[in-house]
């Protein structure tokens, strides 16, 4: 395949954006070579701006779990920018969007629409300390919850320890309160926890994870980590932006059967559009300016365009729920075979699935947490993805990234990407 195009619009971009790019995981580091600029995209496929054809296994993230550019959401959009598009005053759509979120998503009354997964989790851990009076939280190595200053904190090596920034900017006072876990090791949250009692307002998690890979929460993990949150008197948080309306209706909480004190959402539920949210029982968002005391606006939250992709997108979700199934069958059909693909090379690897959400490991190890995701080669990962690359299949550029099918995929789609796995030499 071409790039040339891309190429040269990669090195204008350099001229005038950091790195090219407006985030840093579209600039392909982790695999080496130059992004692919995108013109257009419908349904599964992504038009390239050297006209190449790409089967798109990222859904822009998450958020295009119905395909690109689907009509319904398109059509209402365009509808809504006629009559304005932002007004920093009220409208009743974002009470459709709220009354439609809360009444899929188990165990909430309220939620605020924000514009980012980054604010919600931000938003969701400000409102977990107000509601508590308590100052730490726990994070687990390896989950991602936005670039918020309180997330940007990462494990050593897999030690148990109080959290060192890892990014320049982050202060030591904002790191020492974020204290870090391992991700489906309980008896590492209950050290934390011992040590601080008292002290910790909440416990954030992904409960799928999907920024190390796909990895699944054990029955014992995520229900122990539950109760020792009652227990506690510590808010568990359901960082759901990954998650919510993509596993099922009522997303992580509903095909876990755990319940959360605090969700947040971002990705799917605004459509494509920048739309983010956190949500709770009327008792904590009770707490939540102007109601209560703990502060958190936005100019253009609740934005009308963003509103009426949402609603769309939830409304189609909500209607039609046998697609997360459909979706799941999909996956678990390009697991198969890329499984009995993978094994006839002969090369040691890993799948992790849930739902619609998949990830290839090249390692001999179960994948279960940070440190053994971090094992894969990457030499055979970049050799992957920029073999499947030429053959028009456009995974996530790093390890570390789940996949996010979406329903616009077709089963000779699926073929075509599992013979395109077929043809490689890794
Ligand atoms: C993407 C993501 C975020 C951040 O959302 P943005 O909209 O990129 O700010 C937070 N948490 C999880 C689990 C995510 O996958």
């Amino acid at each position: 395949m071409i790039y040339q195009r891309s190429s040269a619009l990669f090195a204008e971009a350099k001229k005038v954006i950091p790195g090219g790019v407006n985030s840093p995981v579209r600039a392909f580091n982790a695999v080496g070579g130059d992004p692919i600029f995108v013109k257009e995209a419908k349904g599964a496929y992504l038009y390239d701006e050297d006209g190449n054809r790409l089967i798109d296994y990222i859904a822009s993230w998450g958020p295009m779990i119905l395909g690109h550019a689907f009509e319904p959401v398109v059509k209402a959009v365009i509808e809504k920018a006629k009559k304005g598009t932002s007004f920093g005053m009220p409208t009743e759509i974002e009470t459709q969007l709220a009354e439609l979120a809360v009444s899929m998503v188990p165990n909430i009354d309220k939620i605020r629409f924000v514009n980012s997964g980054t604010e919600a989790c931000m938003s969701a851990v400000r409102l977990a300390r107000g509601f508590t009076g308590k100052d730490k939280i726990i994070k687990f190595a390896g989950c991602y919850h936005g670039h918020s200053d309180s997330f940007l904190i990462q494990a050593g090596s897999g030690a148990v320890t109080f959290g060192a920034p890892n990014s320049p900017g982050v202060t030591q006072g904002t790191a020492k309160d974020t204290l870090l876990a391992e991700y489906n090791d309980l008896a590492s949250i209950q050290t934390l926890v011992k040590a601080n009692k008292g002290a910790i307002a909440a416990i954030i998690i992904e409960p799928v994870a999907g920024n190390m890979g796909c990895i699944i929460p054990t029955d014992e993990f995520i229900q122990g980590l539950r109760t020792l949150c009652t227990q506690e008197d510590i808010l568990l948080i359901f960082d759901e932006v990954m998650t919510g309306f993509r596993l099922g209706k009522g997303g992580a909480q509903e095909v876990l059967g755990i319940d959360a004190d605090i969700l947040t959402f971002g990705k799917v539920i605004g459509g494509g559009l920048p739309v983010g949210a956190f949500a709770a029982r009327s008792e904590i968002m009770g707490h939540l300016a102007p109601e209560g005391p703990v502060y958190q606006a936005g100019t253009l939250s609740g934005n009308p365009l963003a509103m009426s992709a949402g609603l769309a997108m939830l409304s189609e979700l909500n209607s039609k729920p046998e697609i997360f199934n459909s979706l799941a069958q999909k996956t678990e059909y390009l697991h198969q075979g890329f499984e009995k693909v993978l094994n006839a090379k002969g090369i040691p690897f890993q799948i992790n699935r849930f739902g619609s959400m998949l990830s290839v490991h090249f390692t001999e190890e179960p994948v279960i947490d940070f440190a053994s995701s971090a094992k894969g080669n990457n030499e055979t990962f970049k050799k992957y993805f920029h073999g499947m690359l030429d053959k028009g299949i456009y995974l996530p550029p790093s390890a570390f990234e789940s996949y996010f099918l979406n329903d616009a995929l077709s089963y000779a789609d699926l073929d075509e990407t599992i013979s395109a796995l077929e043809g490689l030499s890794l």
